[in-house]
């Protein structure tokens, strides 16, 4: 059989029955993860060793990859800690205050931002601009401690409201006036249905920004349309990304077996059993060789149990 990511492969014969493994062809990293794997790994071809402030995507495998090619991953204390370094800011972006400290350190820095957060944070910066003067409020619906969300309630000298959902609705005056931004990796229903709430108690001016990366929301309607042309559906996504965990919840939703895993080790092969179509994808945060690397493992050991 010949692997694609592109559609449907050669037949796979498995006990007895035909078995087609097919990969996403939408899966694999999105446009600012891809741009930030390629700085890192540009940056290490140049100099052996490299260090990159937080995760540079939710995956350890990809991690170990970087890792092994002379990346180190370190927190703001260990930048502060280290001077003249290389250094890379990954896609999510970073706040004002680690650039001051990456140029008080004299680090050299790669600035992996992804340029729709640069555009995001632009934009938060000059809302927060105007509100200041209109005694209003900056609102940010995403995940408080999250790498985006941080980077982008700098900009506001860090007075944005976060809000994560309907519960942390009390933190918002509703008398003063209102600019709303989402994380780019909200979700798209959750955000619309914040936005229909605020707009019910908004007593003053109330603007509201889709700021939805389409790389992210668009991901579902296309998952969606897989996940019910396969029986078994093997979704690849890191412990930690809450990208892998939501997407994984909406092939569920349309397809009852689908299964969550972070490599070959979490495959169980009684999910196979009679079974004739597999459907294999992953979060934004898995790249498309770790999904190629489930297919390759399925297809031989697929192979395997029918000459057994
Ligand atoms: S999800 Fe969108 S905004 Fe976020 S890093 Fe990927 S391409 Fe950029």
């Amino acid at each position: 059989m010949t692997l694609s990511t592109n559609g449907p492969n050669s037949d796979l014969i498995y006990k007895g029955t035909t078995v087609t493994i097919e990969i996403d062809p939408h899966a694999g990293f999105c446009f600012g993860v891809d741009r930030a794997v390629h700085l890192a790994e540009s940056l290490l071809q140049k100099d052996s060793q490299a260090y990159c402030v937080g995760d540079i995507v939710h995956n350890q495998k990809e991690m170990d990859r970087l890792s092994q090619l002379g990346l180190t991953f370190v927190n703001h204390q260990e930048l502060e800690n280290q001077t003249s370094k290389k250094v890379l800011f990954r896609a999510h972006g970073e706040p004002p205050q680690s650039y001051q400290l990456a140029n008080q350190k004299q680090h050299q820095l790669t600035d992996a931002t992804c340029p729709v957060v640069v555009k995001l944070q632009q934009r938060v910066k000059k809302a927060w601009e105007t509100m200041i003067n209109l005694n209003g409020q900056v609102i940010i619906f995403g995940k408080r401690n999250h790498a985006e969300v941080l980077g982008l309630v700098g900009q506001t000298q860090n007075q944005a409201v976060v809000i994560e959902n309907m519960n942390d609705l009390d933190a918002i005056d509703f008398s003063r006036p209102i600019e709303v931004f989402s994380q780019t990796t909200s979700s798209l229903t959750d955000y619309k249905l914040f936005c229909e709430r605020i707009t019910s108690k908004a007593q003053s001016t109330l603007k509201i920004n889709d700021t939805i990366c389409r790389q992210v929301s668009s991901r579902e309607p296309w998952l969606k349309a897989f996940v019910i042309t396969v029986e078994v559906m093997i979704f690849v996504g890191g412990t930690k990304s809450s990208n892998a965990k939501f997407l994984h919840g909406v092939c569920k939703s349309h397809n009852p077996d689908s299964f969550l895993v972070s490599g070959v080790d979490d495959i169980q092969m009684e999910w196979f059993a009679g079974k004739t179509r597999v459907g294999i994808s992953g979060a934004t945060s898995t790249p498309l060789w770790q999904l190629q690397e489930v297919a390759q493992w399925l297809h031989q050991n697929l192979n395997e149990q029918i000459k057994n």
